[in-house]
């Protein structure tokens, strides 16, 4: 039996306005994040997601094209 990817954890980033949960089980690494914010979402670097290298709204607005990213505040 193999178990739901959508429940596997995730990771949190939270810049103390939004916090951002990425699910390494769910991501189709398709870089849509990375071409949209490269500042915040680079695989190249560890944590691959820096939340204080850009605003809020930003990050928002970026993770709003992914369907694997949630946030909330
Ligand atoms: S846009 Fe979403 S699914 Fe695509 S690589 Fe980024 S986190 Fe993964």
């Amino acid at each position: 039996m193999t178990s739901d990817p959508r429940n596997h954890p995730g990771k949190e980033y939270t810049n103390g306005e939004v916090t951002v949960m990425w699910k390494p089980a769910l991501c189709d690494h398709s870089a849509l994040c990375i071409m949209g914010l490269p500042k915040v979402f680079d695989p190249g670097q560890r944590p691959w997601i820096d939340i204080h290298a850009a605003s809020t709204d930003d990050i928002i607005r970026v993770v709003d094209t992914c369907q694997e990213l949630l946030y909330y505040f």
